[in-house]
């Protein structure tokens, strides 16, 4: 067998290819913005959206700096699963965030999943469940969860702890409602505790050093 045959012949044969079980089509605009890059990063994404199996994603394009995702339903049809994504600097941090969107938007359905797999509504807590899906997903700091400027700036720095607050934040929803105060305390926190590298460009004096 050789090790790539299908992503190449899909692409020749302009068939949409089926990524992680979802069909992606792209709307004319984005068929004219869309890199190759993008597009490889829109079907390695998807691959981690298991609940997306089987169902159709439009992906249009934007300007704006953020994407946006909407679902569209008609009565007695499937609902229309659309996001919009800007191809300059496209983060997998973005392309996850709006393909949580749809799954949320699926947890509202007619057939929701069972209550332990439904995403609740709400940005932060799309970030949050984006986060925590594959660290995949943290190239980028989120955009709604609170944190410290410096922690943006620093990101890389930061981001697989972030990460695993999040997962613990998730964890701790079911017996503690406030898990997002808690989060972004736990992120306050983080922040504030002394790094441990050297590579802060300024340093602090203490004045316990002799
Ligand atoms: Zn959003």
């Amino acid at each position: 067998m050789s090790p790539s045959p299908f992503g190449a012949s899909l692409r020749r044969l302009n068939i949409p290819a089926v990524a992680g079980g979802a069909q992606v089509r792209f709307t004319p605009l984005m068929q004219k913005r869309l890199t190759r890059r993008a597009e490889e990063m829109i079907q390695r994404s998807l691959r981690y959206f298991p609940e997306l199996q089987g169902k159709t994603i439009t992906v249009g394009y934007t300007r704006v700096h953020l994407g946006s995702a909407v679902m569209s339903r008609k009565r007695d049809s499937e609902p229309r699963l659309v996001i919009r994504l800007k191809v300059r600097n496209l983060t997998y941090q973005t392309i996850g965030h709006e393909l949580t969107h749809l799954v949320q938007g699926l947890s509202l359905g007619d057939r929701p999943p069972p209550a332990y797999e439904r995403i609740p509504t709400g940005e932060t807590q799309c970030d949050i469940w984006t986060m925590a899906r594959d660290p995949l997903f943290c190239d980028d700091a989120p955009t709604y969860i609170k944190m410290p400027k410096i922690m943006r700036e620093l990101w890389p720095k930061y981001a697989i702890t972030v990460r695993r607050l999040c997962v613990a934040a998730i964890a701790k929803r079911s017996s503690f409602r406030p898990y997002i105060r808690w989060l972004e305390s736990q992120i306050a926190e983080l922040a504030r505790a002394p790094r441990r590298e050297k590579s802060t460009p300024t340093q602090l004096t203490l004045p316990f050093f002799d």
